[in-house]
């Protein structure tokens, strides 16, 4: 099945289009400022150059039209007809209670991602937008909505519970809610099939840590706990969000400095994380470069983040009762040969026996711990896109079967 899939931002559209039984990718691109005077589009045909187009796109309905038109371009496309795309697969961010699977958007599920929108205001609006504009320009190719939430919304009530008064959670549905479901899901079963064996009898710590970061307890192949949050602002520490604090602090600053509720938001989400504490960047390479030329406040930063992660290594053990592989992923998990050393330190305890020269010398699918370490380290790149397209295929003919 060749499916389109699609990652819809504010300003923003990823793509990727994928042939589900080769599980390859036939094109990639991005479109970016959308609703600017220049836009661009960067659209890459598999085994071919990119090519960069610049031009008015004033919303997400004539971004799609683009995405279509560069899909069928005779230079530049990997298809002759429309009808060539099977179906449509679309990230969506939060599927707030409602969604433990990746869904066909039909009306109703429509009004359910539109009530979610309280739950997530930044995110589930283009997301909404993209689905509208995919069905105007597609209107009779099957359109699947695959959340990010959805790996983690079975966690158990010990797990996803705040130790709030037990009515506001029933009246705002205030919970853990936890994000980069798809990757989280991707990699653990990724790491089964490395390690030969079922995740059904598999302990793994999901280490995703990108821009934002996040790790899963994925016991038995079910996701049991996982460091983000009602937001994606709770856990680790990120680029630009502190993560795990103690919830007194922001009331403490918004009281002294007078912020406001929106102000102190910003706080936390933008001027946070490696950017707030190190004053220098968001980057992890940026901190990395400032860490190697001595700067202490790049260290604290640095050792921020990789502590904390180890901390959530040692949790997530306890929690499931035991470990068989911690992976990494994301761009600083995939690339950071520093972060992994750090996280990876001193963990002999726990069975992780690390190999340095593995960790310095990584490529695609690897482990980077010893042969006979008993847990596992893995480098395992992520592939959401995968994810989306290769549950598209599966709810459509899902719903083939079922209309039959
Ligand atoms: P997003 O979460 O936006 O998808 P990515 O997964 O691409 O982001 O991760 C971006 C992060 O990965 C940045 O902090 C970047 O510095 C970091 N990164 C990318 N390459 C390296 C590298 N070689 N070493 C250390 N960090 C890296």
């Amino acid at each position: 099945m060749k499916v389109l899939v699609l990652n819809c931002g504010s300003s923003s559209i990823k793509y990727q289009f994928m042939d589900t039984a080769e599980k390859i990718t036939l094109a990639k691109g991005m479109v970016e400022r959308i609703g600017m005077a220049s836009a661009v589009l960067t659209h890459t045909p598999h085994g071919k150059e990119k090519i960069r187009i610049v031009g008015e796109i004033l919303d997400h309905s004539i971004a799609i039209e683009y995405v279509i038109a560069v899909l069928l371009s005779p230079n530049h496309g990997v298809i002759k007809d429309k009808k060539e795309i099977d179906a449509v697969g679309h990230r969506v961010v939060h599927g707030g209670e409602t969604f433990s699977d990746s869904v066909l958007i039909t009306d109703e599920v429509m009004r359910v991602l539109k009530e979610n929108i309280e739950l997530a205001p930044l995110h589930n609006p283009p997301n909404i937008k993209g689905i509208q504009a995919a069905t105007e320009h597609l209107p009779n190719t099957p359109q699947v909505g695959v959340f990010d939430t959805a790996f983690h919304v079975k966690m158990p009530p010990h797990a996803y519970l705040y130790g709030i008064p037990f009515e506001l959670y029933k009246k705002y549905k205030i919970r853990r809610y936890g994000f980069h479901g798809t990757s989280h899901f991707f990699v653990a079963h990724r790491a089964a099939e490395i390690l030969g064996k079922p995740i059904e009898e598999l302990k793994i710590i999901t280490a995703h840590l990108g821009n934002g970061c996040s790790m899963a307890a994925v016991d038995h192949g079910k996701s049991v706990d996982t460091t983000m949050g009602f937001t994606p602002l709770e856990g680790l520490l990120m680029g630009t969000r502190s993560g795990d604090m103690d919830p007194s602090v922001i009331l403490y600053i918004m009281g002294k400095e007078g912020l406001s509720l929106a102000e102190a938001n910003t706080l936390m989400n933008k001027h946070s994380g490696l950017i707030g504490v190190s004053g220098e960047s968001s980057d992890m390479r940026e901190i990395e470069t400032a860490v190697q030329e001595g700067d202490k406040k790049a260290k604290n930063a640095f050792d921020l983040f990789t502590y904390r992660i180890k901390k959530y290594v040692g949790a997530y053990t306890a929690a499931m009762g035991g470990l068989d592989a911690l992976v990494f992923t994301g761009g600083i998990g995939e690339n950071s040969i520093m972060v992994r050393r750090d996280v990876c330190s001193n963990l002999e305890f726990i069975g992780i026996k690390f190999d340095e020269k593995l960790n310095e010398n990584v490529s695609g699918e690897c482990a980077i711990s010893t042969e006979d370490s008993k847990v596992k380290v893995l480098r395992i790149p992520t592939n959401e896109e995968l994810v989306i397209a290769l549950d598209t295929e599966k709810i459509v003919k899902e719903q083939l079967a079922h209309s039959k």
